[in-house]
């Protein structure tokens, strides 16, 4: 069955996927590989402030930061303590700033629905844990973030990619009402070859380090 337009690449080269979730059927770009929900079925604002609001998640959470993690120890790499950076999507318990600042690191918090304040925009490196897979729109969110990164810094993201199509319908990730655009690893290489970003490291699996290379601006494809 035809899709509806890629949420990220605007491709309508997308196909219905024969799988289902709480009647939220779900569409794949051909193109730039995104996997995300049918539009009918976005989730309110209202849904997701509930939803975010059952997050347990704090400092004290030993799992929570070793989570964590997985995109600071490979990120530390590539930062050093004069740089200013931002967690963008923090929630409402920040915790990745807090474990930057044990380390001596700066980093602002910024969340558009619990850290609504007024942010740079020559951040040295941007992160952004579990928020990519609930842009509803990831062509108006991802150059906004691109956008507070000054020419030569970095943005982290960490999102789980899907792998292969078999897993879908059985994938926990599919399983939050919250979660609605799914990224492979091809899907990272066409943001970078679209926003002029460079990957540095990946894991693929979930982390995903990219290096700004110039103003970032969209390239034409
Ligand atoms: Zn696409």
């Amino acid at each position: 069955m035809i899709g509806d337009t890629c949420p990220l690449c605007s491709s309508k080269n997308t196909n219905q996927l024969d799988i289902l979730f709480k009647n939220r059927s779900y569409c794949k770009c051909d193109d730039c590989f995104l996997i995300f929900s049918d539009r009918d079925s976005l989730p309110s604002l209202y849904v997701e402030l509930e939803r975010y609001k059952l997050h347990e998640n704090n400092i004290l959470n030993k799992g929570y930061r070793n989570f964590l993690d997985t995109v600071l120890q490979p990120l530390l790499l590539y930062i050093n303590k004069t740089m200013t950076g931002l967690d963008y999507g923090c929630g409402p318990n920040p915790v990745l700033s807090l474990m930057l600042h044990e380390n001596g690191f700066s980093c602002d918090n910024y969340d558009p629905l619990f850290f609504n304040n007024i942010i740079k925009s020559n951040y040295d490196y941007v992160i952004s844990t579990e928020s990519f897979e609930q842009f509803q729109f990831p062509i108006v969110d991802i150059p906004k973030i691109i956008a507070l990164i000054r020419p030569g810094g970095y943005l982290a993201i960490m999102t789980e990619t899907w792998k292969s199509p078999d897993q879908l319908q059985s994938w926990y990730y599919l399983r939050d009402i919250t979660h609605v655009s799914f990224y492979h690893v091809r899907t990272m290489n066409f943001i970078a070859s679209s926003y002029s970003l460079k990957l540095l490291y990946t894991d693929n699996d979930r982390v995903y380090i990219f290096r700004k290379i110039n103003n970032g601006r969209i390239t034409l494809l």
